[in-house]
């Protein structure tokens, strides 16, 4: 098997699973009942839950762990929203749904919502958010790496613009940045930050949502009052453990992976450039972990399948929206072109490629224009 597909999700690391096992053995009570197994489990989970803000430094933030990172960015997004219902709220037209489909929604409550477009390469107009920034707007929404191309957005810029606004909350979606590329800016600057274990070697049923000590989001679920009554309900521990050994393993090995991640992309890159029939999409610049190709003339989902025969497995886009045939959202804003936004299919690496693989790839590809 040849898997492409890692940016849709990444195999469990095996350290990362026997921290999960040890601890769902050992430390089943429920971190909030009143014993001393219970009163363990939660002096386990605050430990872990502190490290993973130390490590990040994200120390004068709260961090709630949730099920994953789509409930992680509509706890956000929701939560700033309901509290200032006359407010302005600004994103881009290239979110992942899990994001792009909030705003939708209270796009329809009768929130105003700006999208921001991108240029050829996906990266935000800087100069349409200048102009969108005002004393309504109450929150910005702006991934930091792009699912589905790589692009990497000006985040940086971003903190600088919205400091001139106090009121304005910052939200950045992490999920494909964290422990893959480095940042040139400081998590701390971002008021609410998203993550997800299952992108990075962890389990799959935790994220997370950190977000500055001094904000009071609106709540969406009701029950107990764990976790600051932002995600009420009992916590698998074990969950938080494993995602906590996740980081702790590959945030500092982040630098070390993307050398190599990015020598691997530049040989399929180099090597992929020679086939006529193929249109490269993700920009040069962007996170190594990415690239993005159309097959003008050929469904997106033709050669996913072509590919999967051959025990090569790669994605459609977002494995969240793969199964819906319209045209990609992202590479239509930076394309304009349906051919091209219909005929794209996302390679995605990680350090566990070999280049043996990327030359079976290579190869495999190579027999496509014949399909
Ligand atoms: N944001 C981004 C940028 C993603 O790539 C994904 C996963 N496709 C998500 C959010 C959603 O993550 P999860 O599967 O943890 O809900």
């Amino acid at each position: 098997m040849k898997y492409f597909d890692y940016t849709a999700t990444t195999p469990v690391d095996s350290e990362v699973l026997e921290t999960y096992i040890k601890v769902q053995n050992e430390y089943f009570a429920n971190t909030t009942s009143l014993h001393s197994l219970g009163q363990k489990s939660n002096a386990f989970f605050e430990k872990a839950r502190e490290e993973i803000k130390e490590i990040l430094d994200l120390k004068s933030h709260e961090l709630v762990f949730t099920s994953n990172a789509t409930e992680a960015n509509n706890l956000a997004i929701y939560g700033i929203a309901k509290k200032y219902p006359q407010g302005k709220l600004i994103t881009t037209k290239i979110e992942h749904p899990s994001v792009y489909e909030v705003f939708k929604s209270l796009e329809k409550e009768g929130y105003e919502v700006i999208y921001l477009d991108v240029d050829e390469k996906g990266i935000i107009d800087l100069n349409q958010l200048a102009r969108e920034l005002n004393k309504d707007t109450i929150l910005v929404s702006i991934m930091w790496v792009n699912n589905i191309t790589g692009t990497i957005e000006p985040i940086k810029e971003v903190i600088r613009m919205i400091r001139e606004y106090p009121k304005i909350k910052l939200h950045v979606d992490i999920v494909q940045g964290l422990a893959k590329v480095v940042p040139n800016f400081a998590f701390k600057d971002i008021d609410l930050l998203t993550v997800s274990a299952h992108k990075i070697y962890g389990l799959k049923g935790i994220g997370g949502l950190f977000y500055r000590s001094n904000i009071d989001l609106s709540k969406r679920l009701f029950g107990s009052s764990a976790q600051y009554k932002v995600k009420p309900g009992t916590l698998d521990l074990a969950l938080v453990v494993s995602m906590c050994k996740a980081i702790k393993k590959f945030y500092p090995l982040t630098e070390k992976h993307y050398e190599y991640v990015k020598e691997l992309n530049c040989y399929l890159r180099k090597q992929l450039e020679s086939y006529q029939f193929i249109v490269i999409n993700s920009p040069i610049e962007g996170s190594p972990y990415i690239l993005n190709v159309s097959f003008p003339g050929i469904n997106g989902e033709t050669i996913v399948h072509t590919l999967e025969a051959k025990e090569i497995y790669v994605s459609t886009g977002s494995a969240c929206s793969s199964k819906i045939k319209k045209p990609e959202k992202t590479i239509y804003s930076m394309t304009k072109s349906e051919i091209l936004a219909t005929t794209t299919i996302r390679i995605s690496l990680s350090h566990l490629v070999t280049y043996a693989d990327i030359d079976y790839l290579i190869n495999a590809i190579g027999e496509i224009k014949n399909v």
